[in-house]
Protein backbone atom coordinates (compact mmCIF):
# COMPACT_ATOMS: atom_id res chain seq x y z
CA UNK A 1 0.00 0.00 0.00
CA UNK A 2 2.77 1.87 0.52
CA UNK A 3 4.15 2.18 -2.77
CA UNK A 4 1.34 2.76 -4.16
CA UNK A 5 0.52 6.26 -1.70
CA UNK A 6 4.05 7.15 -2.98
CA UNK A 7 3.08 6.70 -6.51
CA UNK A 8 0.17 8.73 -5.68
CA UNK A 9 1.82 11.32 -4.12
CA UNK A 10 4.28 12.00 -6.34
CA UNK A 11 2.36 11.44 -9.53
CA UNK A 12 0.43 14.49 -11.50
CA UNK A 13 -3.08 13.73 -10.56
CA UNK A 14 -5.08 12.15 -13.36
CA UNK A 15 -8.36 10.43 -13.25
CA UNK A 16 -8.41 6.63 -13.84
CA UNK A 17 -9.08 7.44 -17.63
CA UNK A 18 -6.00 9.53 -18.10
CA UNK A 19 -7.76 12.89 -17.72
CA UNK A 20 -5.48 15.50 -16.38
CA UNK A 21 -6.48 17.43 -13.33
CA UNK A 22 -4.38 20.65 -11.70
CA UNK A 23 -4.12 20.45 -7.84
CA UNK A 24 -2.94 23.24 -6.23
CA UNK A 25 -3.19 24.50 -2.39
CA UNK A 26 -4.68 26.84 -0.25
CA UNK A 27 -2.41 28.67 2.11
CA UNK A 28 -1.47 31.81 3.90
CA UNK A 29 1.57 29.96 6.36
CA UNK A 30 4.70 28.80 5.56
CA UNK A 31 3.97 26.32 7.64
CA UNK A 32 1.19 24.61 4.45
CA UNK A 33 4.21 24.55 2.85
CA UNK A 34 5.79 21.72 4.94
CA UNK A 35 2.66 19.33 4.79
CA UNK A 36 3.00 19.19 1.20
CA UNK A 37 6.16 18.43 1.29
CA UNK A 38 6.34 14.87 -0.72
CA UNK A 39 3.25 15.51 -2.46
CA UNK A 40 3.16 16.93 -5.50
CA UNK A 41 0.86 19.79 -6.73
CA UNK A 42 0.64 22.19 -9.21
CA UNK A 43 1.19 25.22 -7.14
CA UNK A 44 -0.65 27.72 -5.09
CA UNK A 45 -4.13 28.51 -6.04
CA UNK A 46 -4.88 30.00 -3.41
CA UNK A 47 -2.50 32.57 -1.05
CA UNK A 48 -4.19 34.05 1.80
CA UNK A 49 -2.27 37.11 2.22
CA UNK A 50 -4.76 38.48 5.42
CA UNK A 51 -3.12 35.88 7.55
CA UNK A 52 0.03 37.02 7.97
CA UNK A 53 -0.93 40.47 8.39
CA UNK A 54 -3.02 39.27 11.00
CA UNK A 55 -0.15 37.88 13.12
CA UNK A 56 1.51 41.18 13.10
CA UNK A 57 0.61 43.93 15.27
CA UNK A 58 0.92 46.56 12.49
CA UNK A 59 0.75 46.74 8.61
CA UNK A 60 4.04 44.64 7.06
CA UNK A 61 6.13 47.21 5.46
CA UNK A 62 6.35 46.79 1.60
CA UNK A 63 10.01 45.28 2.04
CA UNK A 64 8.70 42.86 4.65
CA UNK A 65 5.84 42.21 2.42
CA UNK A 66 8.29 41.25 -0.38
CA UNK A 67 10.38 38.68 1.69
CA UNK A 68 7.16 36.72 2.48
CA UNK A 69 5.57 36.78 -1.09
CA UNK A 70 9.50 35.73 -2.36
CA UNK A 71 9.45 32.29 -0.57
CA UNK A 72 5.80 31.71 -1.50
CA UNK A 73 7.02 32.25 -5.22
CA UNK A 74 10.07 29.93 -4.59
CA UNK A 75 8.03 27.22 -3.02
CA UNK A 76 6.09 26.62 -6.03
CA UNK A 77 8.86 27.82 -8.88
CA UNK A 78 7.55 27.56 -12.26
CA UNK A 79 4.18 26.80 -11.13
CA UNK A 80 1.34 29.30 -10.92
CA UNK A 81 1.27 31.15 -6.83
CA UNK A 82 -2.07 33.16 -6.99
CA UNK A 83 -1.84 35.63 -4.38
CA UNK A 84 -5.09 37.22 -3.33
CA UNK A 85 -5.04 40.74 -1.94
CA UNK A 86 -5.75 41.45 0.97
CA UNK A 87 -8.97 40.32 2.36
CA UNK A 88 -9.64 41.44 5.44
CA UNK A 89 -13.24 42.35 7.17
CA UNK A 90 -15.41 39.80 7.36
CA UNK A 91 -14.23 37.54 9.67
CA UNK A 92 -11.25 38.50 9.60
CA UNK A 93 -10.02 41.33 11.53
CA UNK A 94 -6.64 43.47 11.85
CA UNK A 95 -5.67 44.03 15.26
CA UNK A 96 -4.29 47.16 14.53
CA UNK A 97 -7.31 48.10 12.32
CA UNK A 98 -10.37 47.49 13.32
CA UNK A 99 -13.55 47.73 11.85
CA UNK A 100 -16.72 47.78 13.59
CA UNK A 101 -19.74 46.99 11.57
CA UNK A 102 -23.22 45.15 12.55
CA UNK A 103 -23.26 42.89 9.02
CA UNK A 104 -19.53 42.61 8.33
CA UNK A 105 -20.26 40.26 6.15
CA UNK A 106 -22.21 41.86 3.99
CA UNK A 107 -19.71 45.00 4.53
CA UNK A 108 -16.50 46.56 3.88
CA UNK A 109 -14.35 43.75 3.13
CA UNK A 110 -12.02 42.05 0.65
CA UNK A 111 -11.69 45.09 -2.01
CA UNK A 112 -14.13 47.18 -0.79
CA UNK A 113 -11.56 48.08 1.77
CA UNK A 114 -9.23 48.47 -0.13
CA UNK A 115 -10.16 50.22 -2.68
CA UNK A 116 -10.68 53.04 -0.19
CA UNK A 117 -7.14 52.77 0.80
CA UNK A 118 -5.72 52.22 -2.06
CA UNK A 119 -2.28 53.32 -0.32
CA UNK A 120 -2.46 49.96 1.25
CA UNK A 121 -3.63 48.30 -2.19
CA UNK A 122 -0.79 49.79 -3.84
CA UNK A 123 2.22 48.79 -1.48
CA UNK A 124 0.50 45.13 -1.82
CA UNK A 125 0.80 45.03 -5.15
CA UNK A 126 4.26 46.59 -5.59
CA UNK A 127 5.57 44.25 -3.33
CA UNK A 128 4.04 41.16 -5.34
CA UNK A 129 5.53 42.18 -8.17
CA UNK A 130 8.82 43.21 -7.07
CA UNK A 131 8.79 39.66 -5.33
CA UNK A 132 7.82 38.10 -8.77
CA UNK A 133 11.12 39.66 -10.64
CA UNK A 134 13.58 37.09 -11.52
CA UNK A 135 10.82 34.38 -11.07
CA UNK A 136 7.39 34.92 -12.79
CA UNK A 137 5.49 32.43 -11.42
CA UNK A 138 2.99 35.34 -9.60
CA UNK A 139 -0.49 35.17 -10.55
CA UNK A 140 -2.83 38.07 -8.82
CA UNK A 141 -6.55 37.37 -7.22
CA UNK A 142 -9.20 40.13 -6.51
CA UNK A 143 -11.63 39.07 -3.61
CA UNK A 144 -15.03 39.97 -2.88
CA UNK A 145 -15.90 41.33 -6.28
CA UNK A 146 -19.34 42.40 -7.50
CA UNK A 147 -18.92 44.96 -10.05
CA UNK A 148 -16.86 45.41 -13.31
CA UNK A 149 -16.01 48.98 -12.10
CA UNK A 150 -14.61 47.54 -8.75
CA UNK A 151 -12.37 45.41 -11.13
CA UNK A 152 -11.30 48.50 -13.77
CA UNK A 153 -10.17 50.57 -10.19
CA UNK A 154 -7.50 47.32 -9.35
CA UNK A 155 -6.51 47.25 -12.73
CA UNK A 156 -5.57 50.95 -12.77
CA UNK A 157 -3.57 50.72 -9.60
CA UNK A 158 -1.68 47.49 -10.26
CA UNK A 159 -1.49 49.08 -14.08
CA UNK A 160 -0.05 51.92 -11.48
CA UNK A 161 2.26 49.81 -9.54
CA UNK A 162 4.04 48.41 -12.92
CA UNK A 163 4.40 51.13 -14.19
CA UNK A 164 6.15 52.40 -11.00
CA UNK A 165 8.52 49.52 -11.07
CA UNK A 166 9.20 49.49 -14.92
CA UNK A 167 10.50 53.20 -14.25
CA UNK A 168 12.28 52.18 -10.73
CA UNK A 169 14.05 49.09 -12.29
CA UNK A 170 14.37 50.37 -15.14
CA UNK A 171 13.22 47.52 -17.37
CA UNK A 172 10.20 45.21 -18.26
CA UNK A 173 9.05 43.57 -14.90
CA UNK A 174 6.89 40.28 -15.79
CA UNK A 175 3.24 41.04 -16.24
CA UNK A 176 0.59 38.29 -13.48
CA UNK A 177 -2.40 37.26 -14.91
CA UNK A 178 -5.23 38.93 -13.01
CA UNK A 179 -7.91 36.50 -11.60
CA UNK A 180 -11.17 37.48 -10.09
CA UNK A 181 -13.03 35.64 -7.32
CA UNK A 182 -16.37 34.87 -7.75
CA UNK A 183 -18.01 34.45 -4.54
CA UNK A 184 -20.46 36.91 -4.13
CA UNK A 185 -24.15 36.08 -6.25
CA UNK A 186 -23.56 39.07 -8.09
CA UNK A 187 -20.36 38.22 -9.92
CA UNK A 188 -21.41 35.03 -11.42
CA UNK A 189 -24.61 36.83 -13.66
CA UNK A 190 -21.58 39.15 -15.26
CA UNK A 191 -18.95 36.31 -15.96
CA UNK A 192 -19.61 37.46 -19.58
CA UNK A 193 -18.25 41.24 -18.79
CA UNK A 194 -15.66 40.26 -16.07
CA UNK A 195 -14.00 37.82 -18.58
CA UNK A 196 -12.94 41.15 -20.58
CA UNK A 197 -11.09 42.20 -17.97
CA UNK A 198 -9.42 39.51 -16.06
CA UNK A 199 -7.67 36.97 -17.43
CA UNK A 200 -8.98 33.95 -14.76
CA UNK A 201 -11.89 33.31 -12.37
CA UNK A 202 -11.34 31.70 -8.96
CA UNK A 203 -14.64 29.74 -7.38
CA UNK A 204 -15.13 30.80 -3.89
CA UNK A 205 -17.38 28.18 -2.69
CA UNK A 206 -17.11 29.23 1.37
CA UNK A 207 -18.57 32.79 1.26
CA UNK A 208 -20.81 31.65 -2.15
CA UNK A 209 -22.23 29.50 -0.21
CA UNK A 210 -22.92 31.70 3.15
CA UNK A 211 -24.39 34.86 0.13
CA UNK A 212 -26.65 32.38 -1.44
CA UNK A 213 -28.35 30.58 1.40
CA UNK A 214 -28.16 33.72 3.29
CA UNK A 215 -26.44 31.87 6.01
CA UNK A 216 -23.79 33.16 8.16
CA UNK A 217 -20.50 30.84 7.57
CA UNK A 218 -19.42 31.22 11.49
CA UNK A 219 -22.82 31.10 13.03
CA UNK A 220 -23.32 28.11 15.22
CA UNK A 221 -27.21 28.52 15.68
CA UNK A 222 -27.58 28.19 11.54
CA UNK A 223 -24.42 25.90 10.89
CA UNK A 224 -26.91 23.14 9.75
CA UNK A 225 -28.20 25.35 7.00
CA UNK A 226 -24.53 26.03 5.92
CA UNK A 227 -24.50 23.21 3.14
CA UNK A 228 -22.66 23.60 -0.36
CA UNK A 229 -24.80 20.58 -1.24
CA UNK A 230 -27.78 22.67 -0.78
CA UNK A 231 -29.04 22.09 -4.73
CA UNK A 232 -29.33 26.04 -5.35
CA UNK A 233 -25.64 25.87 -4.61
CA UNK A 234 -24.74 22.87 -6.67
CA UNK A 235 -27.01 24.58 -9.90
CA UNK A 236 -24.83 27.87 -8.97
CA UNK A 237 -21.60 26.08 -9.37
CA UNK A 238 -22.99 24.43 -12.53
CA UNK A 239 -23.75 27.49 -14.44
CA UNK A 240 -20.35 28.95 -13.36
CA UNK A 241 -18.81 26.02 -15.17
CA UNK A 242 -20.54 26.87 -18.27
CA UNK A 243 -20.55 30.21 -18.35
CA UNK A 244 -16.36 29.78 -18.19
CA UNK A 245 -17.17 27.29 -21.15
CA UNK A 246 -19.13 29.80 -23.34
CA UNK A 247 -16.87 32.86 -22.25
CA UNK A 248 -13.91 30.28 -22.83
CA UNK A 249 -12.22 31.70 -19.88
CA UNK A 250 -10.15 29.36 -17.03
CA UNK A 251 -11.51 29.01 -13.90
CA UNK A 252 -10.64 26.91 -10.48
CA UNK A 253 -12.52 26.07 -7.74
CA UNK A 254 -10.52 27.38 -4.10
CA UNK A 255 -13.55 26.65 -0.90
CA UNK A 256 -13.61 24.26 1.05
CA UNK A 257 -15.46 22.30 -0.90
CA UNK A 258 -12.96 21.22 -3.43
CA UNK A 259 -11.03 19.29 -0.66
CA UNK A 260 -13.79 16.58 -0.28
CA UNK A 261 -14.44 13.88 -2.14
CA UNK A 262 -17.85 14.14 -2.54
CA UNK A 263 -17.94 18.04 -3.66
CA UNK A 264 -14.72 17.34 -5.77
CA UNK A 265 -16.53 14.67 -7.51
CA UNK A 266 -19.55 17.09 -8.30
CA UNK A 267 -17.37 19.68 -9.20
CA UNK A 268 -15.18 17.49 -11.55
CA UNK A 269 -18.68 16.26 -13.04
CA UNK A 270 -19.69 19.56 -13.70
CA UNK A 271 -16.48 20.13 -16.10
CA UNK A 272 -14.41 21.88 -13.43
CA UNK A 273 -10.48 20.37 -13.85
CA UNK A 274 -8.44 23.22 -11.40
CA UNK A 275 -8.59 22.87 -7.68
CA UNK A 276 -7.05 24.24 -4.47
CA UNK A 277 -7.17 23.15 -1.53
CA UNK A 278 -5.80 22.62 2.19
CA UNK A 279 -2.77 21.10 1.95
CA UNK A 280 -4.14 18.05 4.24
CA UNK A 281 -6.47 17.46 1.40
CA UNK A 282 -4.26 16.83 -1.46
CA UNK A 283 -3.53 12.93 -1.07
CA UNK A 284 -6.68 11.92 -0.54
CA UNK A 285 -7.96 14.13 -3.24
CA UNK A 286 -5.71 12.63 -5.69
CA UNK A 287 -6.51 8.79 -4.37
CA UNK A 288 -10.41 9.49 -5.27
CA UNK A 289 -9.39 11.11 -8.42
CA UNK A 290 -7.57 8.24 -9.88
CA UNK A 291 -10.07 5.68 -9.10
CA UNK A 292 -12.86 7.31 -11.15
CA UNK A 293 -13.48 7.86 -14.71
CA UNK A 294 -15.22 10.93 -16.29
CA UNK A 295 -18.20 8.44 -17.43
CA UNK A 296 -19.05 7.30 -13.96
CA UNK A 297 -18.70 11.44 -12.81
CA UNK A 298 -20.88 12.23 -15.50
CA UNK A 299 -23.59 10.41 -14.55
CA UNK A 300 -23.95 11.31 -11.07
CA UNK A 301 -24.58 15.49 -12.14
CA UNK A 302 -27.44 13.85 -13.95
CA UNK A 303 -29.14 12.22 -10.86
CA UNK A 304 -28.26 14.24 -8.11
CA UNK A 305 -29.82 17.14 -10.90
CA UNK A 306 -33.46 15.12 -9.58
CA UNK A 307 -33.37 15.66 -6.26
CA UNK A 308 -34.17 18.17 -3.73
CA UNK A 309 -32.45 17.44 -0.57
CA UNK A 310 -28.61 18.04 0.32
CA UNK A 311 -28.50 14.98 2.19
CA UNK A 312 -29.71 12.73 -0.73
CA UNK A 313 -27.25 14.63 -3.17
CA UNK A 314 -24.74 13.15 -0.57
CA UNK A 315 -25.70 9.93 -0.30
CA UNK A 316 -25.84 9.64 -3.97
CA UNK A 317 -22.39 10.58 -4.66
CA UNK A 318 -20.98 8.81 -1.28
CA UNK A 319 -22.87 5.43 -2.62
CA UNK A 320 -20.72 6.11 -5.69
CA UNK A 321 -17.20 6.51 -3.77
CA UNK A 322 -18.54 3.54 -1.98
CA UNK A 323 -18.44 1.57 -5.38
CA UNK A 324 -14.98 2.74 -6.36
CA UNK A 325 -13.95 1.51 -3.27
C1 LIG B 1 -14.02 31.28 -0.22
O1 LIG B 1 -14.73 32.24 0.11
O2 LIG B 1 -14.47 30.20 -0.62
C2 LIG B 1 -12.55 31.39 -0.16
C3 LIG B 1 -11.78 30.48 -0.72
O3 LIG B 1 -12.02 32.43 0.50
P1 LIG B 1 -12.04 32.63 2.08
O4 LIG B 1 -12.41 31.31 2.70
O5 LIG B 1 -10.67 33.08 2.42
O6 LIG B 1 -13.08 33.69 2.25
MG1 LIG C 1 -14.01 34.24 0.43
Amino acid sequence: LDALVQSIATESACTRDGTRVSLNINTGLAADFEVVRGIDADGIGLYRTEIPFMVRNCFPSEQEQCELYEKALDAYPGKPVNMRTLDVGGDKPLPYFPIKEDNPFLGWRGIRMTLDHPEILLVQVRAMLKANIGRGNLQILLPMVTSVQEVEECLRLINQAYAELCEEYQCEVPKPKIGAMLEVPAAIYQIGLLSRLVDYFSVGTNDLTQYLLAVDRNNARVASLYDYYHPGVIEALHYIAKQCKKYNVPVSVCGEMAGEPIGLLLLVSMGYRNFSMSAQNLLKAKWVLKHISLEEVESLLQQTSQVACPQQIKNLVAQKLDELG
